[in-house]
């Protein structure tokens, strides 16, 4: 039977991975991982992905959205699945990938929240900012507790005797960011380091050394040989693929052959989107170009 490694897109905005669903092999022992789970925010929501990786009976959360809202949808696909969720793991210290933590807590008070102790680190020192910052723009969708991220004292995550490995810290959409690496599944949930399909939050990657670091990055990732890519945001046309490095690569290629040439804010964002076509999240772009260029 011939198994297509694409992901398959549900009509719930759940993605479910095909590969992963069918990589145990027949004759072999269970060993967990045995699959996994994706939730893309609708766009609306920064188009954040979480990605749920399934034990037998136990689960590790990867992300926990921006808005209460995303973050329920979650906790729905969490207790639909049946599994014990045990860890939630936050990729990097950005507020769309954490403020939903609340809820998910909530409903799950037994899973233990961690984090690169770097990770921690930032999230400890900037939540109540972004919390507050994000509740003057967009009100109660926003939820009004905080949960302790708590350092990780190894770099890897325990999901039934199998080791899942952190990948960093290094430089991202942010100086200080993770992946998570499923090896028993060639599974790579990338966070920032990967998009597809939207625009890229560049407002932390002005300079030449960060957008290398960047680059970098990738190199490192796409060595692990990964087989299935969960990226950090992405459109719904794109499936968890390595393909989402190429996108990746090319807005980062994209963005520096036009800051080159751009002379204004006005002109990079103009340039961007004939070179990248029109993207979800272009605030992003229009944060980036402010600041890496004059207005106009
Ligand atoms: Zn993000």
């Amino acid at each position: 039977m011939s198994v297509s490694r694409r992901a398959v897109l549900s009509g719930t905005g759940v993605i479910i991975g095909a590969s992963a669903l069918t990589a145990i092999v027949p004759g072999q022992a269970a060993a967990a991982p045995r699959s996994y789970r994706v939730h893309t925010a609708p766009a609306t929501a920064g188009s954040v992905d979480s990605c749920l990786v399934l034990g037998e009976r136990k689960a590790v959360l990867v992300d926990g959205q921006l808005f209460s809202a995303d973050a329920a949808q979650v906790a729905d696909l969490v207790a639909a699945t049946g599994r014990t969720l045990e860890t939630v793991f936050v990729t990097h210290a950005h507020p769309d990938h954490h403020l939903g933590l609340a809820v998910i807590k909530e409903r799950f008070p037994a899973a233990r929240v961690v984090a690169h102790p770097a990770v921690a680190a930032q999230i400890d020192a900037l939540a109540p900012r972004q919390q507050r910052v994000m509740r003057q723009r967009s009100g109660p969708a926003i939820a009004d507790r905080l949960v302790t991220v708590a350092p990780l004292a190894h770099d890897r995550i325990e999901l039934e005797g199998e080791r899942l490995e952190v990948i960093g810290p290094m430089q991202g959409d942010t100086a200080v960011s993770t992946a998570l690496w499923v090896p028993q599944l060639r599974l790579l949930v990338a966070g920032d380091f990967a998009y597809a399909g939207t625009h890229l939050w560049m407002r932390e990657v002005l300079s030449p050394t960060a957008l290398d670091g960047w680059r970098r990055s990738l190199d490192l990732l796409e060595r692990l040989g990964p087989q299935v890519v969960v990226p950090g945001h992405r459109t719904p046309s794109f499936g968890n693929d390595p393909g989402v490095f190429a996108f990746t690569r090319r807005y980062l290629d994209s963005w520096e052959a036009a800051l080159g040439t751009a002379r204004t804010a006005g002109d990079m964002v103009e340039r961007m989107n004939e070179a990248m076509g029109r993207l979800p999240q272009e605030n992003y772009l229009h944060f980036a170009a402010g600041a890496a260029l004059k207005g106009g």
